[in-house]
């Protein structure tokens, strides 16, 4: 099972070798996808976590929370107003992984935001302003 995530890090976790210690203690497979820390300051990780199996993912996700370490999947962090949407599809020609597609049975914006990869791409494509994304910036 492979998902995207966003890793909140406080600053007292930035030292520590995260990243590694779910590789080595937990046989996951991690892609940092997009970085936003300095040591000694809070910032986010978006990563790519391949987990052979949901307990594995799940002992990790409870151990990066006992570190302190919030973890939130991405779909979670972008933000869509759909009363605003008239479904132009205008976000889907910038969306690279592909989360945001017209469902060609109904022409509406379709989302598989599990797919994203918080670049912000769409907050800028869409003219109505429909999309928020936090990802601590
Ligand atoms: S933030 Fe980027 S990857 Fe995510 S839905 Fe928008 S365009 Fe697609
Ligand atoms: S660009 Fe905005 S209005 Fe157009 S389909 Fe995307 S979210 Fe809807």
């Amino acid at each position: 099972m492979k998902r995207n995530y966003v890793l909140s890090y406080k600053a007292e976790n930035t030292n520590e070798p995260v990243i590694w210690r779910l590789i080595k203690d937990f046989d996951l497979q991690v892609n940092i996808l997009r970085a936003k820390v300095s040591p000694g300051q809070e910032g986010s990780l978006l990563v790519e976590i391949d987990a052979s199996e949901a307990a594995t993912m799940d002992k990790a996700l409870c151990w990066l929370e006992q570190q302190g370490i919030k973890c939130m999947g991405v779909a979670k962090r972008i933000f869509w107003e759909e009363k605003l949407c008239v479904d132009c599809g205008a976000c889907t020609g910038v969306c690279f992984p592909a989360a945001l597609a017209m469902d060609k049975t109904d022409w509406k914006l379709a989302m598989d935001l599990d797919r994203c990869t918080a670049c912000g791409l769409c907050v800028k494509a869409c003219p109505f302003g429909c999309f928020r994304l936090d990802f601590g910036d």
